[in-house]
C-alpha cells in the first residue's frame, strides 16, 4: 500500500477544509471498502481524512416526523434503531441483508452510499476498466459479467451499484444531505447515484470534496408497509444478484401509494417508475403486479450471461407485493404468525 497522510477531523468544517477538493484526498468512514481498495492499489490517496468520529453519529426525530440519520451512524446501529424498525422495516431489512455482522459494526451510512462497484475488473489494476482508468476499455462486457447490469448500462460500463441500503433509501424517497466548502445542499437518494453513460468514472452526483453529513427519511403516510428482499448466491455475506425494496399503502382496496426500487440490476438503485405508475390506483393482485413488472422490465437489455436476472427481479418484486398486500399471507406485516427478520 502506498504511504499516506492521516488526519482525524473533529468538525465538519475541519473535514471539508482538510479535503479542500484536492484530487488526492479521501474521507475515511469505517474503511471497509476504501482500505480494501487501497490495498489493491485501486485507490492511492495522499491524504485520508478520518470522519468516523465527527458528531454525526445519531438518529434524530425532527418536528415533522422525519428521521435525520447522521453520516457516521454504523449500519448495525441504524438497522436496530427502534424508530427505523417501526417506521421503515424496508431499511432495517436491507441493512441486515448486507455484508456480515462485523462489517455492519464498522460500516457507516455515508461510506455505505459511496462504496464502489464490486466488478472484478475494476478491482484489478492489471485489467482494462473505464471506471478505474477512463478510456482503457471494459473487460467485463465480453468477459465475466454474470453479476453485471441489465438496465441502464452503456457501451462504456456495465457495472452494478452494490449497496443494499441505497436501494431502500431510493424507495423511501430519502434525501442525502451534503456539505462542501461552499455550503449545504440535499439530493434525492433516488437521483444520488448516476447511470454510467460516457462518464463511468463518476458514480454519484457528489461534487469532489463534498461530505455526506446525513440522510433524511420522510415520515411514512398512515398505513404504509414496506419490505426488502434479496437474491444472492449464498445465504449471507454476498452481494445481490437482484434485490427489491417496496413501500406501499393500500386504501379502499386500491393502491394509494407505491414505490419500488431494484438493486443488482443497474449502475444505481433502479426506481421502477413505470411499474409504480401502472400500479397506482390498481386493485392489488397477481395480474396487476405481473403486468406492472413486465412494463418496467421490458427496458432490460441483458448480456450474454445475465438474462436470468430479469425473471429473478420480476419474481422477487411480485412476491414482495403479494406478501405486503395479502393479510392472510404469513409474512404480511399484520399477520399474527409473521416471520421476522430479512
Ligand atoms: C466481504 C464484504 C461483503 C460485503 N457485502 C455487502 C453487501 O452484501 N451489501 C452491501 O450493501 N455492502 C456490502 N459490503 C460493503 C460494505 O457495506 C461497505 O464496505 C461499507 O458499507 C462501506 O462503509 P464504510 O463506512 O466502511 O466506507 P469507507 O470504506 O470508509 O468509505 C467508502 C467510500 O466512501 C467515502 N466516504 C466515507 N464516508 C463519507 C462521507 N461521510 N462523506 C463523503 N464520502 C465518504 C470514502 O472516501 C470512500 O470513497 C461488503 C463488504 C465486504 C468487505
Ligand atoms: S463494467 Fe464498468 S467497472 Fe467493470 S470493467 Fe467495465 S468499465 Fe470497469
Amino acid at each position: 500500500m502506498k504511504s499516506f497522510r492521516y488526519v482525524r477531523a473533529h468538525s465538519v468544517d475541519e473535514a471539508t477544509a482538510a479535503h479542500a477538493g484536492r484530487a488526492t484526498s479521501r474521507y475515511l468512514g469505517g474503511g471497509t471498502n476504501l482500505v480494501d481498495l487501497m490495498k489493491l492499489g485501486v485507490e492511492r490517496p495522499e491524504t485520508l481524512i478520518d470522519v468516523s468520529r465527527l458528531p454525526l453519529d445519531g438518529v434524530a426525530e425532527l418536528a415533522d416526523g422525519s428521521l435525520r440519520v447522521g453520516a457516521t451512524v454504523r449500519n448495525s446501529d441504524l438497522a436496530s434503531h427502534p424508530l427505523v424498525r417501526a417506521r421503515h422495516p424496508v431499511l432495517s431489512q436491507a441493512l441486515l441483508a448486507g455484508a456480515s455482522g462485523q462489517l455492519r459494526n464498522m460500516a457507516t451510512t455515508g461510506g455505505n452510499l459511496l462504496q464502489r462497484t464490486r466488478c472484478p475488473y475494476f478491482q484489478d489494476p492489471a485489467k482494462p476498466c473505464n471506471k478505474r482508468e477512463p478510456g482503457s476499455g471494459c473487460g467485463a462486457r465480453e468477459g465475466v459479467h454474470r453479476d453485471h447490469a441489465v438496465l441502464g448500462h452503456s457501451a462504456q460500463c456495465i457495472a452494478t451499484h452494490p449497496s443494499d441500503m441505497a436501494v431502500a433509501l431510493a424507495a423511501l424517497d430519502a434525501q442525502v444531505e451534503l456539505q462542501g466548502v461552499r455550503g449545504t445542499r440535499t439530493v434525492a437518494a433516488a437521483d444520488f447515484h448516476r447511470l454510467p453513460g460516457d462518464r463511468p468514472q463518476t458514480d454519484t452526483e457528489l461534487a469532489h470534496g463534498e461530505l455526506i453529513t446525513a440522510v433524511l427519511l420522510p415520515p411514512p403516510a398512515p398505513g404504509t408497509v414496506s419490505a426488502y428482499r434479496k437474491a444472492r448466491d449464498r445465504a449471507s455475506y454476498a452481494f445481490a444478484l437482484a434485490s427489491v425494496a417496496v413501500v406501499l399503502a393500500v386504501r379502499e382496496e386500491t393502491v394509494a401509494e407505491v414505490r419500488i426500487a431494484f438493486g443488482g440490476l443497474a449502475h444505481r438503485p433502479w426506481r421502477a417508475r413505470r411499474a409504480e405508475e401502472a400500479l397506482q390506483g390498481a386493485v392489488p393482485g397477481d395480474e396487476a403486479f405481473e403486468r406492472a413488472l413486465d412494463a418496467e422490465l421490458a427496458a432490460a437489455e441483458p448480456l450474454r450471461d445475465n438474462a436470468f436476472k430479469v425473471p429473478l427481479a420480476r419474481n422477487l418484486a411480485c412476491d414482495v407485493l403479494r406478501r405486503l398486500t395479502r393479510p392472510d399471507h404469513p409474512e404480511h406485516p399484520e399477520h399474527p404468525d409473521r416471520a421476522t427478520g430479512p
